[in-house]
């Protein structure tokens, strides 16, 4: 029996180490030794009680590891190998899965749990059982924590699809935190020019230094002149959670274009536009949610052939010990993703 240390928030800002058995894996399993595993918003969320989860939970979902045992009807993996894990399950069967939507799974959300800890999705643990269908290899030459990135890449990956952008295409990033920065990679790998706004100047400079265009949100207006004959950006995508930039952004988006909501917002609110702005513009907005699991593989491809590095968006590694202390900030200026490694 394999024993496992896993972060469990016991309730809201509140979390502690705790032991748990790991169970026997079933024909498909996968039991995985976890290497690296990120600290998303959705994580300081948790802990914070702004979801509606029941407690205990364990949380990390941008999980790399190694594999250590498989079930006996797994394919395709096998120990030793390197890996990255699209924690989201899929059952394959619902209206979504067999529609190619399976990001939109009816069943993703289905309550797994160790011991009495709901796993959300339960990657800030030494070891973590997956069903194979999550399993992607890494190549040999990225490091467990560059492999770590692929969850949030793959959502960005998916995020950038919804505004349907052609080479040449201009596109506003709002926020420049870790997803404003992988929405401007995902911009480059596909032709596109990004600017990326933020009031918060140390974040302008570290975008700036990794080679991205940055701009106060003060001068967005007169940065929308600069594109498309003055008409506006092709695309807005807005990765900070501030409800009224939804309505900000009709002002900069071309007719056509699009508005992509990458971000959640907690508390939720309403959006009021004029319906024949929307008629006469044709402008869309949409949500994006998590990523297909074919978003999933071509991140790790990128990520593996080297097409792109993300190694300098990790800056600060922890020890899952540090959980609680890392938990109750909120990464800002020049502090981007915070990895814990094992
Ligand atoms: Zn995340
Ligand atoms: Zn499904």
């Amino acid at each position: 029996m394999t024993r496992t240390h896993a972060y469990v928030i016991t309730e809201p800002y509140r979390g502690n180490i705790q032991g748990f058995d790991v169970l026997d894996l079933s024909s498909e399993d996968v039991l995985v030794k976890v290497q690296a595993c990120g600290v998303c918003t959705t994580d300081r969320r948790l802990f914070a009680g702004k979801l509606k989860v029941a407690y205990p939970v364990i949380g990390g979902h941008e999980v790399s590891g190694e594999v250590v045992r498989v079930g006996r009807d797994v394919k395709n993996v096998a120990p030793g190998m390197r890996v990255a894990l699209d924690t989201i399950f899929r059952c394959g069967s619902c209206y979504y899965c067999r529609k190619g939507l399976d990001h939109l799974c009816l069943y993703s959300r289905k309550g797994a749990k160790i011991g009495d800890a709901v796993l959300i999705a339960g990657g800030f643990s030494e070891y973590i059982t997956v069903k194979q269908a999550q399993v992607f290899s890494m190549a040999d030459t990225v490091d467990f924590v560059e492999a770590a990135m692929s969850e949030p890449f793959a959502c960005c990956l998916h995020s950038f699809q919804k505004a349907h952008l052609s080479s040449g295409d201009s596109v506003l990033i709002i926020g420049a935190g870790t997803m404003g920065l992988l929405h401007a990679i995902t911009a480059q790998l596909n032709g596109v020019a990004s600017l990326i706004s933020d009031s918060d100047a140390a974040r302008r400079d570290f975008a700036n230094q990794l080679g991205y265009r940055t701009v106060e949100p003060s001068m967005v207006i007169e940065a929308k002149q600069r594109n498309n004959e003055g008409l506006g950006f092709d695309a807005v995508f807005i990765t900070a959670p501030v409800l009224s930039l939804i309505n900000d952004s009709l002002s900069l988006v071309r007719k056509g274009g699009a508005i992509v909501i990458y971000t959640s917002l907690h508390p939720s609110g309403n959006v009021v536009f004029d319906a024949n702005q929307m008629h006469y513009t044709e402008v869309v907005i949409t949500g994006t949610e998590g990523r297909t699991k074919e978003d999933f593989r071509k991140a790790t491809a990128l990520i593996s052939n080297a097409s792109v590095d993300l190694k300098p968006l990790v800056t600060k590694h922890i020890r899952l010990g540090d959980l609680s202390e890392e938990l109750s900030n909120v990464p800002s200026g020049n502090s981007q993703r915070t990895i814990i490694t094992f």
